[in-house]
């Protein structure tokens, strides 16, 4: 590809702390909450109300930019972003311009093609805003557009689309009055966390490890559930591309809208292909904001490009400046806990297992979590993560749940696994006893003593059954012998099937084999 893409990445984290970022209420799920349930006089932006800083939200704010190895600044202030649209009530958000809270991070992705680290240029404090809910009930009976988490469908500058939009529902609106904005405040005013990279990603798929990395970390902090398609944590990307070797930076372009990793991974693929294709046809690049388009699975014009000039930044004053003295912020340092990368690194080193066994015990914290006490149960991490990766997720799984601690306790899985080890039980049984455990609760040694399942490994036992087998299905003995080796199975079959799926297997297998000679 004569093209080179260069792509840096605006991510907002809302801190899920339980009160606002300036007021007392409360910060509630904005998908099931009824609208504006969580709203006051400061959040909703009436005159004469003053905004009081969150600590709990600075202090999530100070775990993230830790874990990222930023730079803290002592003092940071912050200041007004001035603009007018429904969702932001006091016509400003408070955020951090000039002097952000944490600079210059980074995050050391694993790629395909080796290590890659990725420079985070800084990480600021801001609030959300509100969410617009547009009903345009004129051409499409009742249809509800919902402004995707951030700033979809607004056209602050007002000017004209620059490409053919896949939807704008303002060209709509006011067309026969009955198109109409909902507004709810419920998300007004929650904290946000807004973290910059420098331009350093080259493909989609740093994009996204970046993505999944930043994502596992603020889930391990307890700053954020990690839900994409809630939009309590939305990532934007702004991507150029550039003639390799150039060193100079194309124009950009910024895609919003993308509610999942898979739509990420999509949405920056896409944009390379467009804008390489522009350059290769002699054509230019246009600075604008983009939203992505799932159902057609492509990127439609939002807004040309606003600068930042255009918001009138200045400092808040209703606010002074944050002061974090050293003893708050060796407090948080100490009580970071075990971050996704050093936990990759331990289980890499500790237990052997593959880089992407690791990743998937590190991506999903519970199930990590529950595999670790399966092996200080006793249990070999080779087997442990076969049987909670295996049979045990699926029957999470199928419960519909998340990984749930209390259907099976580690130590009960343990326990079943070794009775595996010890052949009390076979591999098959043990897949039905560890469902049964799932429903009741009870223990794999109950289950197993109330249901007559331990293994017959007596092998007296095991030849009588083989040899009632034999005698009885002459007719595959015979092709057997005639070189139809794969009756085999089926007599095996036969064998288990007399021993009610409780023969060992390799007994079973042994005297049948043994039996066949002899004929
Ligand atoms: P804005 O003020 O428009 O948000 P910034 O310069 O602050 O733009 O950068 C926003 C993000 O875009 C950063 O992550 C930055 O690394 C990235 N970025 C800036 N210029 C380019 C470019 N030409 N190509 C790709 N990414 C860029
Ligand atoms: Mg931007
Ligand atoms: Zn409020």
């Amino acid at each position: 590809m004569p093209y080179e893409p260069v792509i840096g990445l605006e991510v907002h984290i809302e801190m899920q702390t339980r009160s606002k970022m300036f007021c007392a209420c409360p910060v509630v799920d904005s998908v099931s909450a009824a609208p504006n349930t969580a709203v006051c006089p400061i959040c909703a932006g009436h005159p004469g109300t003053l905004p009081v800083v969150n600590a709990r939200a600075v202090e999530f704010a100070l775990r993230v930019a830790l874990a990222l190895g930023c730079q803290i600044n002592p003092v940071s202030i912050f200041a007004r972003k001035n603009y007018f649209y429904p969702d932001i009530p006091k016509g400003y958000q408070i955020t951090q311009y000039e002097q952000p809270l944490a600079e210059h991070g980074k995050i050391t992705l694993h790629t395909s093609q080796g290590e890659k680290t990725i420079r985070i240029r800084r990480a600021h404090l801001e609030e959300d805003t509100g969410k617009l809910t547009h009903v345009a009930t004129d051409w499409e009976s009742d249809k509800r557009i919902t402004d995707s988490a951030d700033e979809a469908e607004k056209q602050k500058s007002g000017e004209p689309a620059n490409r053919q939009t896949g939807k704008s529902s303002n060209e709509k609106t006011g067309q026969s009055g009955k198109s109409y904005s909902l507004v709810d405040l419920n998300r007004a005013g929650v904290p946000l966390l807004e973290i910059v990279t420098e331009p350093d990603f080259r493909s989609a798929e740093e994009v996204r490890l970046y993505a999944e990395t930043l994502r596992a970390l603020v889930r391990y902090l307890s700053v954020n559930s990690g839900d994409l398609e809630k939009g309590v944590m939305r990532i934007e990307p702004n991507i150029s591309v550039r003639p390799r070797g150039s060193k100079t930076l194309g124009t950009k372009v910024e895609i919003k809208n993308l509610n999942s990793f898979r739509a990420l991974e999509r949405g920056v693929t896409y944009e390379i292909a467009r804008q390489s294709a522009l350059l290769g046809s002699g054509r230019i690049v246009l600075q604008e904001t983009v939203g992505w388009d799932e159902g057609r699975q492509a990127t439609y014009s939002q807004r040309s490009k606003e600068d930042a000039h255009d918001y009138r930044y200045f400092p808040e004053p209703d606010l002074p400046p944050l002061v974090i003295d050293t003893a708050w912020l060796e407090r948080v340092r100490a009580e970071l806990p075990e971050l996704p990368w050093q936990r990759a690194q331990r289980l890499e080193r500790d237990f052997g297992l593959s880089a992407a066994e690791v990743a998937r015990l590190v991506e999903e914290k519970d199930l990590g979590e529950y595999f670790e006490q399966v092996v200080q149960a006793g249990v070999s991490p080779r087997l442990a993560f076969a049987w909670v990766t295996g049979e045990l997720t699926s029957l999470m799984n199928a419960a519909g749940a998340g990984f749930d601690f209390s259907k099976v306790h580690p130590k009960e899985l343990a326990a079943l696994i070794g009775l595996v080890a010890a052949g009390t039980i076979n591999q098959p049984t043990a897949k039905t006893v560890l469902a049964e455990m799932f429903t009741s609760g009870q223990s794999a040694a109950n289950i197993v003593a109330a249901r007559g399942l331990a293994q017959i490994s007596d092998e007296t036992a095991i030849a009588r059954l083989v040899a009632e087998t034999c005698a009885e299905n002459p007719a595959e003995v015979d092709s057997f012998h005639a070189g139809k080796k794969t009756v085999f199975n089926f007599l095996f079959g036969q064998v288990m099937k007399k021993a009610g799926g409780k023969a060992n297997p390799q007994t079973a297998r042994a005297l049948l084999s043994q039996a066949l000679r002899q004929k």
